[in-house]
């Protein structure tokens, strides 16, 4: 079923008229006349049957979905810049898996930096990959993305249990599937040059816990994807 997020507020029995691009992709590209769809407003999901109204298309609300697509775990995923196509996977994935925030840091081997000039571009093109991968896996909430932050603003943004991935962790460190997690946890993944000590050093003093992601040291992406699955299972299998 076809999912958008609507930018007004939805009610049963109440009428929604889909955005430009909403309706030139209803009704353009898929040619949607007569079939249900699913509405998102404020985390809330409706089912809506779409018509052809001229060049519009109007949705007819027609009750909500009890089910709600979130997971019962708040995780924040703090990554390091890394690589465009990396990282726009790392995004489109996060929203999958359910993750509620992304925030964006820049450490010291990071081999990728900020533009300030192109900041503003990026991120807006970014949030359209998170809504569109939102949408795609109907989720009612698109993840909240921050602006790119340097890594010692990082510690003060946690919510939740502090995670740090750590490719030096050892074995002995704490596994992702059993470390003992709050109702929201923030998993910081570094960039393809890892974490200076130093850098490991702050976060741990700030009551992070660092955890091990196996014996093999993962790419920054691989590691953001494995991070977030392991954390999506234990939310959705209810082990929390
Ligand atoms: N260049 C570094 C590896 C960086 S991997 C080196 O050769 O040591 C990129 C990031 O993925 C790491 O900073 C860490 O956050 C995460 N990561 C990869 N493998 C990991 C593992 N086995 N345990 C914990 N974190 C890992």
């Amino acid at each position: 079923m076809q999912q958008y997020f609507a930018d007004q507020p939805l009610e049963s029995g109440g009428t929604y008229e889909l955005t430009p691009e909403q309706a030139h992709h209803a009704g353009t590209v898929l040619r949607m006349d007569g079939e249900t769809i699913r509405l998102v407003y404020d985390g809330q999901g409706y089912f809506a049957v779409v018509h052809r109204a001229g060049r519009k298309m109007t949705a007819e609300v027609i009750g909500i979905d009890p089910v709600s697509k979130e997971l019962p775990l708040d995780i924040t995923l703090a990554m390091a810049l890394i690589r465009r196509e990396k990282l726009e996977l790392v995004l489109q994935k996060a929203a999958e898996l359910g993750v509620s925030r992304i925030i964006l840091f820049e450490s010291s081997r990071c081999v990728v930096h900020a533009r300030n000039e192109r900041i503003d571009r990026q991120l807006e093109r970014w949030r359209t990959i998170l809504q569109e991968a939102s949408e795609q896996c109907k989720r009612d909430r698109i993840p909240e993305l921050t602006g790119i932050v340097p890594f010692e603003k990082l510690a003060a943004m946690k919510r939740g249990t502090g995670l740090l991935a750590y490719e030096k962790a050892g074995l002995e460190a704490a596994r992702l599937s059993t470390v003992p997690l709050a109702e929201a946890c923030t998993v910081v993944i570094g960039p393809e040059g890892g974490f200076a000590a130093e850098e490991a050093e702050r976060l741990l003093q700030a009551g992070f816990i660092t955890v091990s992601l196996g014996r093999r040291i993962l790419r920054a992406e691989t590691a953001a994807i494995y991070a977030g699955s392991v954390l999506a299972e234990r939310a959705e299998s209810g082990a929390e």
